[in-house]
C-alpha cells in the first residue's frame, strides 16, 4: 500500500525538537559536517514516512516506505553525505539514485546547485514528488522515472553521484558521467556490502572502500 502523504504541520510542537534531538545524536555519534547536519536540521523527515510511523521519524532506525524499500536511518543518511561531500564547499550538480521516499533528496537539494534523482518504481517517485513540491526552496530538483543504473546522461557530468542500492560493482556509467574531481558514493556488495567513494582525478579513478553497511539491491529496468 501507498504512504498517504501528510500534512506539512501534522505532527505539531514535537517535530522540531524531535529533529533538534536527532541532530545532537549524528553529532554523538561522530558526524561532524556542519552543512550537512544544518541541512538534516531543516528537513522534517516525518513527512516523508507513513502517518502511522512518523512518531518514529527521528529515531536511528531505518523505515519501510513501501514496496520492500526502506528509507536508511539518520546516521546513514548523514555519514553517506559527509562522505560525499568530502569537503567541498556544495555538491555542485548532483544525481541520486534511488530517491525513494524523497527525504534524502530534500536533504541534498539543500548542499547542491542543480540536483537530477532517479527512481524505478513510479509510486514512490510520484509519492516523493508530491511531498517535494511543499518546498520552495527545492525547484531546482528534477525528479525522473528511470533505471538510474545508467546514470543520466543527458546532465551528465555531475559533481557528486550518490546511489541508494547496492550494486554488485560499481557500475562503469555512473563513474564515467562524473566532473573532473567529481565524487561518486555508493553501497557495493551483495552479502557483505561496503560504502565505496570514487573520486575523478587528473590521473584517473581513486576508490576507498569505507563502512559497513546494509542497503535492498539496485535493481534493473522500472516499475509502473
Ligand atoms: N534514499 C531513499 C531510500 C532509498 S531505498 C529515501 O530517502 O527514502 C532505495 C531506493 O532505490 C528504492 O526506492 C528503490 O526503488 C530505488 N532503486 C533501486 N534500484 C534502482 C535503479 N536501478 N534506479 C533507480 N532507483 C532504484
Amino acid at each position: 500500500m501507498i504512504a498517504k502523504p501528510q500534512n506539512l504541520t501534522g505532527i505539531g510542537m514535537t517535530s522540531p525538537r524531535a529533529r533538534g534531538r536527532m541532530i545532537s545524536r549524528l553529532r554523538q555519534h561522530g558526524i561532524a559536517d556542519e552543512a550537512v547536519l544544518a541541512a538534516m536540521g531543516a528537513v522534517p523527515r516525518h513527512i516523508f514516512v507513513d502517518e502511522a510511523l512518523a512518531h518514529r521519524a527521528y529515531e536511528e532506525s531505518a523505515l519501510p516506505i513501501g514496496f520492500h524499500q526502506t528509507l536508511s536511518r539518520p546516521g546513514t543518511v548523514a555519514r553517506m553525505l559527509e562522505i560525499l561531500r568530502a569537503g567541498r564547499a556544495s555538491l555542485g550538480r548532483t544525481l541520486e539514485i534511488g530517491s525513494g521516499s524523497g527525504y534524502q533528496t530534500a536533504v541534498l537539494g539543500r548542499l547542491s546547485s542543480e540536483l537530477y534523482a532517479a527512481e524505478r518504481i513510479a509510486p514512490l517517485l510520484a509519492r516523493a514528488r508530491s511531498v517535494l513540491s511543499n518546498f520552495p526552496e527545492l525547484r531546482h530538483v528534477r525528479l525522473r522515472h528511470a533505471d538510474g543504473a545508467a546514470g543520466w546522461a543527458d546532465s551528465a557530468p555531475f559533481d557528486s553521484i550518490i546511489v541508494a542500492a547496492a550494486a554488485p560493482f560499481v557500475p562503469p556509467s555512473l563513474r564515467a558521467q562524473l566532473s573532473h574531481e567529481g565524487v561518486l558514493v555508493l553501497p557495493v556488495g551483495e552479502e557483505e556490502q561496503y560504502l565505496y567513494r570514487i573520486r575523478k582525478t587528473a590521473r584517473g579513478f581513486s576508490e576507498e572502500k569505507l563502512d559497513p553497511v546494509r542497503f535492498v539491491p539496485l535493481l534493473a529496468g522500472i516499475e509502473k
